[in-house]
Formats: C-alpha cells, structure tokens, sequence
C-alpha cells in the first residue's frame, strides 16, 4: 500500500511533531488550573491524535480504514469509562490507564526487535539498551498498576512481602532483570544466530523479571498508599513511552513520555509533600499503622462532644457574616457536592461572605474537590486554597466541614509523634463557631482520632453529607 503522505519532505513530519509536542505543554500549562483544565485536556489529546494519525499514515503502518476503525472502538470504550466510571474510582482507572502505557511500551520495543531483525538488520547497542529499558519498566508498570488498581477497587488485598523475605525477592527479581537486560546489550547472539533465538530468551525472562517485581513491589504497600504510588506508576509509565521512543526513533514519542514522566513525578511529589511523607515511607513504610487509633479515642472524645442539628445550623448561618465551607473525601462518597454549593449559592445571595477552604490532598486525588464542585457550577473565585485560607479563619463566624477529618485535624501541629505530624492543615479551629458534618466519630484516612471533634467551639452535625446538607438548604430556604 502506498504511504498516503509519500511526497511530503521530512520536515513535514518535524514541524507536525513540533506542532504535537507544542499542544502537549500548552495542555499541560492549562491543567493546572481548574478553571482552563477542561481546555487543556483537548488540546492535549489534540495533539495526541495529531501525533497518532501522522505517524501512522507517514510510515504507511495501517490502512487508514483499520485506523478509523481502531480510533473509534478505542474512543468508544474511553467514552464509555468517562461516564460511567465515579470520580471516587477515578484513581483506579488512571492506573489501568498507566498500566496499559507500560505495557504497550514493554510489547511495542520486543516488536521493534522481531522487526530490525525481520528484516535482515542487526541489533545495535543503543537499541538493545533502550528496549532493555524500555521492557522493564514497561512490565513493572503494566503489572504494578495492575495491582495498585485492583487493591483501590478492594479485589486485591496486602501481600505478605514487607518483611526482609519479600525485600530479597524484590531485589532478586531485580537483578535477575537487569541481568537479562546486560545479556541482551552485550551478546544479543549469546542464545544463538537464528534472528528469533538471538534475542527472545533474554528479552523475555527480563520482561517475566520485572512483571514479578512490579507484582512484588505493589502489592507490599498498604492500599490507602495507592493513589501516591498511581502518581508514581504513571511517572513510570511515561518514562517507558520516552525509552520507546529511542527504540523507535521517534522524537514525538520521547517529548510525550518524557512530559509524562516528569509531571507525574512532580505530582507523587507534591502528594508526599501534602502529606508531610518521604516516598520511601510510602514505598517502604505504613501510613496509620502506628496504632494511634484506638485507644485514646474515648479518652479525646469522652463528654467532650456536642451534637447539634440542621436548625441549629441554620439559626447559627442567620447572623453570620462570614462562612467557610471545608469539603472532604465524605462529600465526595455522599455526592453532596450539590446540595453544598446550593447552600454557598443561597448564603451568598443573602449577602454572606462565603467561601470553600480547600486542602491539597482533601478527598483521594489531587484536585479531587475542585473537580466534584466545579460539576456542580461552583464558581472557581470561590474555592480558596491552604495557604490563602487558613490567615482568613479568625475572621470568620462559621465553618462547616462537611466530610472531612484529616485535612483538620490539629494533631499535625500539636503532637509530634502524630502519623500526621507536620502536615499542612485547615486551622478551621480559629474561627468562632465549628460545624463537622459526618456520619460518626469514625476516623479518616489516617485512622488517627481528631481533637478538633472535641474543642469547646466544635459541634458535631451527624449524617450523611449529603442529607444533612440538603436539609440545611431546605431549613434555609424556609426562613428567607
Ligand atoms: P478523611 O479520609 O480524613 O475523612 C473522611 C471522613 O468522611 C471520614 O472520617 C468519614 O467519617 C466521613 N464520611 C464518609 N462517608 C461520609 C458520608 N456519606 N457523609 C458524611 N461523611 C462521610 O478525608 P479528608 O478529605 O479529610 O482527608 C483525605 C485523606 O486522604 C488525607 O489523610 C490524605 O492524606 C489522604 N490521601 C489523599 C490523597 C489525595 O490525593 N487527595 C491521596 C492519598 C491519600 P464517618 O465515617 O464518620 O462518616
């Protein structure tokens, strides 16, 4: 079949990849705020699919029938995920979407060599080096994501391999990867001439190593660690796409893996450091394993809790002129973010200063509130972040925290052997008057208890967030 953009002089094809690599950072810039993110995406995915057809068409590698055909099944079954799939789940499917990166990247570099030697070529040393490279990472994400994805879903539980036993194996597999990577770089005909056995075996067996590393090394982790190590796998995932591209010798492939690669760092690291964690601790460690949960619970809470209730609420949002709404994971499980921003909406159309507080980690992905009440038309001049909020509580009259427990808890500041010492929280405690909406006293995340229930200007809203807040909207429709 002839290639449908023959003719066109190279520099066609560099100016297209340009033009992708340039959509790909200017998507990038507009993801990071939420209120250019949704343009960013397209741009991005534009310059994917710009990417995708050139390549495929200028080296004439499918029929443009099979292309049409593959583009819309595929985006079908991504459509389909969109809508079906809740934002509680979303990390989950980010990391089958990881997964499928790494593996494509591990099987796309074992083609290239059938390919190269397919046709008569030899192996050089920098293509059995990068597809080495390629191919382990590649496995480690395919199945590490496949794990990570499955443990967030509940279908996998911890493994028994924290202990120094499952830490030899890890480095076991390790080696015996690299092992087999050294083989294929050095002696590619170590196995024999004939093109198949002068590769295959050690390829293979380093694709078989690093599939049981990745299994080992995820399923050692603690599930409530999963949403950091997503970040990291899809790091991962990008830089197995970058060492393809080297095998492949494709430029768009490299800009695209190597962005991948450096802001899902950026973001395992921006989690860590919302968490006031090392990533050793999360990859070697345990969060809220330090058994700081149980016992002094009714010690901190014994007579100490006041209850109140939606009127009471209410009565108390009549004579305040400034509110602070604290969304938290528990919004995100009762879907209550509309019922929440029909009461900003109702509080602000009578004249009250009202904004949400929002902490980096709230809920169980980045950005996971702003995504929940931008859904739900929140404006965006609305939603205040830590460091802006915190300097504003002691001029306001009412908090509301609404399915949040950790992202308050004052431990981090005061108790130094807290599991969370030292992370940044919402000191929603300077404000006069604290309502903290959830179902019980049930911890969260951490599994640490929270003075904050505790403290002489908290009262405690129990419910459901959703309920509770819909019969805040209600009880205050009623009175004005
Ligand atoms: P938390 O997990 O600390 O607390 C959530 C609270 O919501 C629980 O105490 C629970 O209490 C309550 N809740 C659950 N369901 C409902 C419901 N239907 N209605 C009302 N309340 C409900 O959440 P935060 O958002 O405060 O903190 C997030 C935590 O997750 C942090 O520790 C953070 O480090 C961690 N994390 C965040 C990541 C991110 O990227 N955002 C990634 C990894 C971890 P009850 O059962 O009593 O109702």
């Amino acid at each position: 079949m002839a290639a449908i953009l023959a003719g066109f002089p190279d520099a066609v094809l560099n100016l297209t990849y340009l033009v992708a690599g340039v959509m790909f950072i200017q998507g990038l810039r507009d993801m990071t705020h939420p209120r250019t993110a949704t343009r960013g995406n397209t741009i991005s995915s534009g310059g994917m699919l710009l990417a995708v057809l050139v390549t495929v068409l200028w080296f004439d590698i499918l029929s443009p029938v099979i292309l049409g055909a593959g583009l819309l099944v595929g985006g079908l079954v991504g459509a389909g995920l969109a809508v079906s799939v809740e934002t509680t789940e979303m990390p989950q499917l980010v990391g089958l979407f990881n997964g499928f990166g790494g593996g494509a990247s591990a099987l796309v570099a074992g083609a290239e060599l059938i390919d190269v030697l397919g046709s008569g070529g030899s192996l050089s040393i920098g293509l059995t080096a990068s597809a080495s490279i390629a191919g382990i990472i590649g496995a480690v994400t395919f199945w590490g994501s496949l794990v990570a994805a499955g443990k967030l879903h509940g279908l996998v539980g911890d493994g028994p391999f924290s202990t120094n036993v499952g830490h030899a194996l890890k480095a076991v597999f390790l080696a015996a990867a690299v092992a087999a990577g050294a083989f294929l770089v050095v002696r590619p005909d170590v196995f024999g001439t004939a093109p198949l056995a002068s590769w295959v075996p050690s390829y293979w067996a380093l694709v078989g190593a690093a599939s049981l590393l990745g299994i080992f090394l995820v399923i050692s982790i603690g599930g409530a660690d999963m949403p950091v190590v997503i970040a990291l796998l899809n790091s991962y995932s990008g830089l197995a796409a970058a060492t393809t591209g080297f095998v492949l010798n494709n430029t768009v492939l490299i800009i695209a893996g190597t962005l991948v690669g450096a802001s899902g760092l950026i973001l395992t690291v921006i989690m860590c450091e919302s968490m006031n964690r090392s990533l050793t601790n999360v990859l070697f460690g345990g969060f809220g394993s330090d058994g700081d949960g149980g016992e002094d619970m009714e010690d901190i809470y014994e007579g100490q809790i006041q209850e109140t209730s939606a009127e009471e609420v209410e009565m108390l949002l009549d004579t305040a002129q400034r509110v602070v709404v604290v969304p938290g994971y528990g919004m995100a499980v009762a879907q209550a973010q509309h019922a929440v921003a029909e009461l900003v909406e109702l509080l602000d159309e009578n004249d009250v200063d009202v904004e949400f507080g929002i902490h980096p980690v709230a809920g169980r992905m980045p950005g996971h509130m702003n995504a929940l009440l931008a859904e739900a038309d929140v404006p965006y001049d609305k939603m205040r972040e830590l460091e802006e909020v915190n300097p504003t509580f002691s001029q306001t009259d009412v908090v509301i925290v609404t399915g949040a427990n950790d992202v308050v808890n004052p431990k981090a500041n005061e108790d130094d052997s807290s599991p969370i010492a030292g992370m940044p929280v919402l000191e929603v405690a300077d404000a006069r008057q604290v309502i903290v909406n959830k179902r019980s006293l049930s911890p969260g995340f951490s599994g640490i208890p929270n003075p904050l229930f505790a403290k002489d200007n908290t009262s405690m809203l129990f419910g459901d967030a959703k309920a509770s807040m819909q019969e805040l909207v209600n009880n205050y429709k009623e009175n004005h």
